[in-house]
C-alpha cells in the first residue's frame, strides 16, 4: 500500500513534537510514498508562528536528501481569519507552497476550543456560527486548495451528543460544499477524529457522502499528526470508507495542482 499523508506537523509548529527529519524517517519506515508537511500558519497575538523562509528551505533540503525513498511536499495549514486576509495572501504568494490547507480554528477572534465559543449559544447556534464562518471564508478567500476538517467543531462541544446531523444544517452545508466544488477546491478527510475518540473522522460520513453526491472529487487524506507515531493512523479505514462511498481517487498536490491517485492502485502498491 502506498500511503499518502497530507496533514503533518513538525517542531516548526509550537505543538509539533518531532523534528522534520524524525517524521520523514518514520514515514519511510511505514511505507509512506507521499508526505506533505502542513505546519501551522497561525497568527498569535502579533505574528505568524513560523519562520517561513527556514521552513521552505529545510523541506527543500530533505526533498533532495530522501528523494529516492519518499516524495515530500511543502504545505501549510492556514488558520484563516478574515481580518488577516491580505497578510495571508501575501505570504502564500511569496513562498513556493505545493499545498495550502485552509482551516477554521478561530471565529471572530475566539478560538473554537475555548469554552467561550459555546457560551450563550445552543448546540445548533454554535455549530451554525462555525459553519457560517467557513462559508463566508470560502466565498471571500480563494487562495487555498483544500478545506481542513470541516466539522472540527465536534471535537470541542460539550454536549451529550456532539455529532453533526447533516439535515439539521443542510441549508448551510449544501451551499458550503457547492461553493467549494464550484471554486475548484477540495475537502480533507482527517483521520484524527478516531484518535480523539469521536467515533468518526472529520468530516463525518454523511458530509463526505453529500460532497460526493454534489460532484465533489478533490479529497486529500491527512492524519493531523503532531508526532511521528501518528503518521497515517487509521488510513486503511479511511480508504475503506471512501471506496464504500464510491470515491475512486484521493489527491496529493504539487505546485498547487491536484494529482489524482487511484485508491485501488495505491492499495496494490503501484507507484503513482
Ligand atoms: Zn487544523
Amino acid at each position: 500500500m502506498n500511503l499518502l499523508d497530507n496533514h503533518v506537523y513538525t517542531t516548526f509548529s509550537r505543538d509539533g513534537k518531532d523534528s522534520m527529519e524524525t517524521v520523514i524517517k518514520k514515514a519511510i519506515d511505514i511505507g509512506t510514498r507521499h508526505l506533505t508537511f502542513t505546519d501551522h500558519m497561525e497568527y498569535n497575538t502579533d505574528k505568524f508562528s513560523i519562520d517561513f523562509e527556514k521552513y521552505c528551505k529545510t523541506i527543500e533540503e530533505f526533498q533532495w536528501k530522501y528523494k529516492n525513498y519518499i516524495n515530500i511536499y511543502t504545505g501549510i495549514e492556514v488558520g484563516y481569519q478574515k481580518y488577516l486576509k491580505d497578510e495571508i495572501n501575501k505570504i502564500i504568494n511569496k513562498y513556493p507552497f505545493d499545498f495550502v490547507l485552509c482551516s477554521t480554528h478561530t471565529v471572530d477572534k475566539v478560538n473554537v476550543p475555548n469554552p467561550m465559543f459555546f457560551q450563550g449559544y445552543s448546540k445548533e447556534e454554535a455549530y451554525r456560527k462555525y459553519f457560517s464562518s467557513i462559508l463566508e471564508t470560502v466565498c471571500e478567500f480563494k487562495n487555498f486548495d483544500v478545506y481542513g476538517h470541516l466539522d472540527y467543531i465536534v471535537r470541542y462541544g460539550n454536549y451529550e451528543n456532539n455529532k453533526v446531523i447533516y439535515n439539521d444544517y443542510k441549508d448551510v452545508l449544501d451551499v458550503l460544499l457547492k461553493t467549494i466544488i464550484e471554486s475548484g477546491k477540495g475537502i480533507e478527510l482527517n483521520t484524527s477524529g478516531i484518535r480523539y475518540n469521536l467515533e468518526a473522522m472529520h468530516p463525518n460520513k454523511t458530509i463526505l457522502q453529500r460532497y460526493n453526491e454534489l460532484g465533489g472529487e478533490i479529497i486529500t487524506v491527512g492524519s493531523d499528526s503532531h508526532q511521528a507515531n501518528d503518521l497515517c493512523k487509521n488510513f486503511y479505514e479511511a480508504y475503506d470508507m471512501l471506496e464504500f462511498l464510491n470515491y475512486r481517487y484521493v489527491c496529493i498536490f504539487k505546485e498547487r495542482v491536484p494529482v489524482y491517485i487511484n485508491i485501488e492502485r495505491s492499495r496494490q502498491g503501484i507507484v503513482a
